[in-house]
């Protein structure tokens, strides 16, 4: 089964990186540098037609369902809120390594090179390549595993699920 598409308005930022964390392909309206609101909406109601809208702005739900443009209305303030109206709607959250959470793009397994030249420019101890399996974001030169920040997001799913 295809896992559903995103697009995330400007008030989403936060649940479209827990999208993002969770496997989801996701477009955050604030990446893009559009830079009026009114276009923002236009925008909105005409692009990335194959992915859901998740929207904070009941005038712009309004708009998207009479333009017959897929969009869920989500009510809570906070992101945990938030995750929950996802998972009453049938969305799963869980932890995958498979997109990079701050751009988007798919992650791979990194090479030796990639490794050594991001661990040495965040002085990262070199043996963490020992210790943890490593993913590679090649648009962030970025590395990502399972460590202490990884647990800190599985409690917190954690909490919210239980
Ligand atoms: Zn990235």
């Amino acid at each position: 089964m295809n896992k559903p598409k995103f697009l995330c308005d400007r008030m989403l930022g936060k649940l479209a990186t827990w999208l993002r964390i969770s496997g989801y392909d996701t477009v955050y309206v604030g990446d893009l540098k559009l830079n009026n609101r009114r276009k923002e909406d236009t925008f909105i109601l005409n692009s990335f037609k194959d992915r859901i809208l998740l929207t904070r702005d009941r005038e712009l739900y309004n708009r998207c369902i009479s333009s017959r443009r897929d969009a869920i209305f989500i009510k809570s303030d906070s992101v945990e809120g938030q995750i929950r109206e996802m998972i009453e709607l049938g969305f799963d959250f869980q932890i995958v390594m498979d997109r990079c959470s701050v751009c988007n793009s798919p992650l791979r397994k990194p090479s030796e090179n990639e490794t050594m030249r991001v661990l040495r420019r965040e002085r990262i101890e070199e043996d963490l390549r020992e210790r943890y399996e490593l993913w590679y974001c090649e648009k962030c030169d970025k590395l990502y595993w399972m460590g202490g920040h990884w647990r800190n997001m599985v409690g917190f799913l954690d909490r919210i699920y239980s």
